[in-house]
Order: C-alpha cells, then sequence, then structure tokens
C-alpha cells in the first residue's frame, strides 16, 4: 500500500483529511510519525505558498511522498482577514476561543449581509523530487453572531452554513466533510495522488 505523509500535527485536521482521503487506497501518517522533523514557518503570502513549504520540506526529509495543507478563513468585510493568520489571529497568546472572540467583536453590529465569508485550503503535493502539484478550494459560508455547536475546530462554531441553518459544529462531520474548502481541494488533489501512483507503480 503507498504512504503519503501528511505535514500536521493538527489531530482534527489529520482526522478530516484521512476521513475525506478513506475511498484511496492509502495508508496516512502524521508528522508525529516523524519525530524529527520539524513544523515549517508560514511564512509565505498565500495559502498555496505555505502548502506547498509544508510538502516540498517534509517530502525532502522523508523521501516520501507528502502533502502540505494550509487553510483558513476570509471575511468580506475584513477585506479577506483573517486569512493566512488564522491560526494566530488573536496574538501570541492565541486559541480558538480568543480566534472567534475577536472575530465577533470586530462584526459587532454588522447585519447578517455583512458577515458574508469562506475558509480557503491550498493543498500541496510533493516527493524526493520535488513539487508535484498544488490545488485549493473554498466553502462558503456567513459568521454567526454567537458560537453555537461543539463539533469540528478552529472558526467552525461560527461558520454558519445558510442552507442548513447551521454552523459547522452544530452540522458535525459527516455533512462538514462533505462540503468543506478541504473536501474541495482534496477532491482535486485525489486526481493529482492517483496519476501520480499510476505513473510510479508503472515505472
Ligand atoms: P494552519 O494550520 O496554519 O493551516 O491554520 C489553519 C487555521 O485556520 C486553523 O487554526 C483555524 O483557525 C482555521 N481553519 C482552517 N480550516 C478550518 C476548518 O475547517 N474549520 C475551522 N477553522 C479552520
Amino acid at each position: 500500500m503507498k504512504q503519503l505523509v501528511v505535514a500536521t500535527k493538527n489531530k482534527k485536521k489529520f482526522s478530516e483529511i484521512k476521513d475525506i482521503l478513506k475511498s484511496m487506497n492509502l495508508k496516512l501518517l502524521s508528522l508525529d510519525a516523524y519525530k524529527g522533523v520539524t513544523q515549517v514557518l508560514e511564512d509565505g503570502k498565500t495559502f498555496s505558498e505555505n502548502a506547498i513549504k509544508k510538502a516540498v520540506k517534509l517530502a525532502r526529509f522523508t523521501g516520501q511522498l507528502c502533502l502540505g495543507e494550509d487553510s483558513g478563513l476570509s471575511v468580506d468585510v475584513l477585506d479577506g482577514a483573517p486569512g493566512i493568520y488564522s491560526a494566530r489571529f488573536s496574538g501570541r497568546d492565541k486559541s480558538d476561543i480568543k480566534n472567534n472572540l475577536k472575530l465577533l467583536r470586530l462584526l459587532k453590529d454588522m447585519p447578517a449581509a455583512e458577515r458574508r465569508a469562506h475558509y480557503v485550503c491550498a493543498v500541496a503535493l510533493a516527493d524526493k523530487r520535488g513539487l508535484i502539484g498544488v490545488v485549493e478550494g473554498s466553502c462558503s459560508g456567513l459568521i454567526a453572531f454567537e458560537p453555537k455547536g461543539s463539533a469540528g475546530f478552529g472558526y467552525d462554531p461560527l461558520f454558519y452554513i445558510p442552507k442548513y441553518k447551521k454552523t459547522f459544529a452544530q452540522l458535525g462531520e459527516k455533512i462538514k466533510h462533505k462540503m468543506s474548502h478541504r473536501h474541495h481541494a482534496l477532491k482535486k488533489a485525489k486526481r493529482i495522488i492517483e496519476k501520480y501512483i499510476e505513473k510510479h507503480t508503472r515505472n
């Protein structure tokens, strides 16, 4: 079975990626399987740049087919913030709760029509020879007026899907994983992985 190493230590992200790729005949490993590897400094200007950096660095270290993922939330009225800074939106002492509270504070008094947002996910694939490909996916919603639900992670308690009248944290993984930014990016990444495996098992 072909191995795919995912450049993340985030257990919730890893389990979401595993779930979305479960139809593929792949053994997925996270950074936890490689003790010596340090996390990449996310200093790119875009999600794709950061995803590429994560995948290429890990592939060089492991010699394996690797997947780098970078994602975040982009709020229209905040000119796309927090964007690539989503994880550290509330500063050095960051936490999901503090990030969500800061977002609510910035959108205070904004009506529903001004609370449009989308999640973005970039996925890059690399092997020891270098970058194989990079793709992006997104998912639209609104920022709720208060956090609701306990599933998922990050901004999920605030990410409201009008079609279901629920946040991602209320909808749970079964629905989220079929419509998330990660789902859309990984659907494209699957095609790259399939082609890669086909090419490398033939030769
Ligand atoms: P990264 O690990 O640098 O890619 O940080 C991604 C950050 O974006 C997370 O810490 C969350 O704050 C946010 N984020 C990305 N994807 C999701 C998601 O699916 N749900 C909730 N928050 C997310």
